[in-house]
């Protein structure tokens, strides 16, 4: 399924928004639960699957930047390994309503993603290609 087309309309509605009457259906319960994510540069623990989210109806999405990259991008709750840095900006936020942060690996200060943040929610949009699923032993 390509994402592309419609995350951009969906977001208008809460990342938990009651009006799809879904549930919230844990990710546990599926296949790679538990899997730490690692930075693929230094490997130092960033976040695990338990913390995806679903935002604007899709946990991955593909988004451009002003330069022409392209990013495939997952969304967490929590992203411990992380650091943002620098100032908040809504410049071509990729989710409206919502001002991002570069977000850097607190181990080797690669870039990893972005901490994005409304008035009322908060969730890190993960760079997929950079993290690197570790065992939890
Ligand atoms: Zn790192």
């Amino acid at each position: 399924m390509r994402g592309m087309e419609a995350p951009l309309l969906l977001l208008q509605q809460r990342p938990s928004s009651p009006a799809t009457g879904e549930p919230r259906t844990d990710d546990q319960a599926r296949e790679g639960a538990g899997a730490r994510l690692a930075c693929h540069r230094c490997l130092s623990v960033v976040t695990d699957s338990s913390q995806r989210i679903a935002v604007g109806g899709a946990h991955a999405h593909r988004f451009v930047n002003p330069h022409g990259f392209e990013f495939h991008v997952g969304c967490f709750a929590d992203a411990g390994g992380c650091v943002a840095v620098g100032e908040a900006s809504t410049y071509w936020s990729w989710f409206p309503g919502f001002a991002w942060q570069i977000e850097l690996c607190a181990g080797c200060g690669e870039h990893l993603g972005w901490l994005f943040r409304s008035a009322d929610a908060l969730f890190h949009g993960l760079i997929v290609d950079r993290l690197v699923e570790v065992a939890m032993d």
